[in-house]
């Protein structure tokens, strides 16, 4: 018999539409704590399936194991046929069909075996030819800052004029006419750097001819630079006679008066200014962001400095029925906790005593089982605050006619010292707890490596998954360790092209470590299991851009040409490879690869469907790939819809 058909994406590929129906609130019902019986059920199942042989499947040239625990005399809650289905399974094999029932795949195999599994009120997907793989699992980001971000105006990442920059301005505040003459007005995501014509120059004046008395604060995407107003100037005493503050920089015109721009420390005064965002705005962020991953087909991810409003705001959410991706933390331990490092493992102990929702279930929960760790800044000039093994370079010549050579500085040292970094890895590891650095210039990665190997000999056999992240530059002696000590690195795709922050940095490291910069194929080569993290909001949300990269190494065309070709020599990373990092790799990453992360029998139906094929397209072109339908544990929390009056 077969079940109602619902075969809306060739419409919706007519409209051009993407994933824009975004549930807000689910009726996660069926949440209710599993019992110990229910687990022990599962873990069964899950060992039966690993177990069972690999049953071939029609149709397929390399088939996945079908169902064999699994009854085909009880009818699926939904199946899907005709489609192009990446299993992200131990051998990358694809498939035509999977069925799904109570939020697990109980089948994956060919259109013919589907079959069985269609009763009368099965839902029945015709793809059409459509690809549909894993849902995409973000092994490293900051989505309460993000979602803060979505709230405020924004200018979005985008190259702009002063006088378009002033427009888009000027359109938030007339949005926001209610507010107070006084109330601040934030600005987020301004890309400085790309200002249009190239140098353009930014003042407090272009803020102050805007039609409005409110103090106004633009911030830069890239976290360096704030532009003040004149009233904003005024509200933070910053004056002729305000000396830089120690590791800032206050932009003077020829008379000594501040032009508005302040580098680094010199805005820190505006924190405490600013007002504080309140609970609901929390959870309105949290809101926004899952919104935004929704779209992008994100079903799991790590808040990479987790603080406790990011754990409460999307608690609250869940509570609220409407958290629609899986969400892990890992709270901060701090370098200045170094003196009672048992003491930081506790408190990161009770916050997954307060939130961690326990094991991975149909419907999305929260996991405390990371902690993070900063072992440095980061390398981009002019901040040069990455850890290096070898000096930055300096100009020992003139602007005109400069010289390179070795300066005085390695960047700042690792933040924590080699026995500390060792002290807390081990200590996180008694607590089951995995590490996620932050470690950026070799030498941090360096130190990181060290203190992972300490981890190993102190604990030779706990499942312990310590994640480096960033990684931009890595000493090629240490590009085997990291499979030899089974470290993770997680790997913001997007940075690995010709841009203003990479090429920047082209005097200060020269040839040799420019060739070897964002080493992604390099550490593949030499075995590591790489996860995807976006970093979102460092760089806006576009999984499908970094995705590209990943594999391309190049930079979107409307770049310019300064930043067409390649970044330096590494291969970069197959199709396939990208696809894993994003999926099985990072859900290896939290400790949920055996519940998510591929199309496969026991797992819960984590997926997504594209309009285009990532394996087959133009390289260039999975920029472009649009999500039509976004689903966790069996729920579809995000889908295109052609259906009339639905936005
Ligand atoms: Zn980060």
């Amino acid at each position: 018999m077969i079940g109602q058909t619902i075969s809306n994406y060739r419409i919706v590929i007519r409209l051009g539409g993407a994933c824009k129906v975004c549930a807000l609130a689910l009726d996660w019902s069926h949440r209710v704590p599993r019992p110990r019986w229910a687990l022990l059920v599962q873990a069964v199942v899950l060992v039966l399936v690993a177990l069972a042989p690999k049953a071939q499947a029609q149709g397929l040239t390399t088939p996945p194991a079908a169902a064999a625990t699994s009854s085909s005399s009880s009818p699926a809650d939904r199946v899907y046929r005709n489609g192009v289905i990446f299993t992200a399974d131990a051998r990358n094999r694809t498939a035509e069909a999977l069925a799904i029932r109570d939020g697990r795949i109980v089948y994956v195999g060919s259109n013919h075996g589907v079959a069985p599994f269609v009763g009368a009120a099965t839902a029945s997907v015709d793809l059409k030819g459509q690809f549909l793989m894993p849902g995409l699992v973000d092994g490293h980001m900051h989505p309460l800052e993000a979602g803060l971000k979505l709230l405020k105006c924004s200018l979005n990442y985008e190259s702009l004029t002063i006088a378009e920059m002033q427009q888009r301005i000027q359109i938030c505040l007339d949005h926001s006419a209610s507010e107070d003459a006084n109330a601040w007005l934030e600005v987020v995501s301004w890309f400085q750097e790309s200002m249009r014509p190239a140098g353009v120059k930014t003042s407090r004046a272009t803020l102050d001819a805007l039609k409005t008395t409110r103090p106004i604060l633009v911030t830069s995407s890239f976290g360096h630079t704030a532009l003040a107003n004149t009233h904003a100037l005024a509200l933070a005493r910053i004056t002729a006679s305000t000396p830089d503050p120690i590791g800032g920089k206050i932009w003077r015109d020829d008379h000594g008066e501040p032009t508005g721009l302040l580098e680094d420390s010199a805005y820190d005064v505006f924190s405490d200014l600013l007002p504080k965002p309140t609970d609901a705005e929390y959870v309105a962020a949290a809101t926004a962001a899952l919104k935004a991953m929704s779209r992008q087909g994100i079903t799991s991810f790590l808040d990479a400095a987790a603080p406790s409003e990011s754990m409460s705001a999307f608690t609250a959410v869940r509570r609220a029925g409407g958290l629609t991706a899986r969400a892990h933390f890992a709270p901060v331990i701090e370098p200045k906790e170094s003196g009672d490092l048992p003491g930081a493992v506790a408190r990161v102990v009770a916050f997954a005593k307060q939130y961690d929702d326990g094991a991975i279930a149909r419907s999305p929960g929260i996991t405390v089982r990371n902690a993070k760790l900063f072992l440095d800044g980061v390398i981009a000039a002019p901040a040069l605050t990455g850890a290096v093994r070898e000096p930055y370079l300096m100009n020992a010549g003139t602007a005109e006619k400069p010289h390179w050579v070795p300066g005085p500085s390695r960047g700042p040292a690792v933040y924590f010292s080699a026995d500390a970094l060792a002290t807390v890895l081990v200590e996180l590891g008694r607590a089951g707890i995995d590490p996620h650095m932050h470690a950026d210039g070799d030498g941090a990665v360096h130190a990181a490596l060290d203190g992972i190997e300490a981890l190993r000999k102190a604990r030779p056999t706990g499942d312990i998954r310590p994640a480096i992240a960033h990684d931009e530059i890595v000493e090629p002696a240490d590009f085997p360790r990291y499979k030899l000590l089974g470290a993770i690195p997680v790997l913001s795709f997007q940075w690995e092209k010709p841009a203003g922050d990479t090429l920047g940095l082209t005097n200060y490291f020269g040839p040799a470590r420019m060739k070897i910069l964002e080493p992604a194929g390099l550490l593949a080569a030499a075995g590591a299991r790489i996860a995807f993290g976006s970093d979102w909001p460092v760089d806006k949300l576009d999984e499908w851009f970094a995705l590209k990269v990943g594999v391309t190494r190049t930079n979107a065309p409307s770049a310019g040409p300064e930043y067409s070709g390649r970044l330096g020599d590494d291969p970069g990373l197959s199709r396939e490879a990208v696809l894993r990092a994003a999926t099985i790799d990072a859900a290896y990453e939290l400790h949920e690869d055996e519940a998510t992360g591929s199309i496969e029998v026991g797992k819960f139906a984590d997926l997504i469907v594209l309009d285009r094929n990532p394996l087959k397209v133009p390289a260039e072109e999975i920029a472009n790939i649009q999500v039509l339908e976004t689903m966790v544990g069996g729920n579809i929390v995000c889908e295109a819809s052609a259906v009339p009056g639905v936005r």
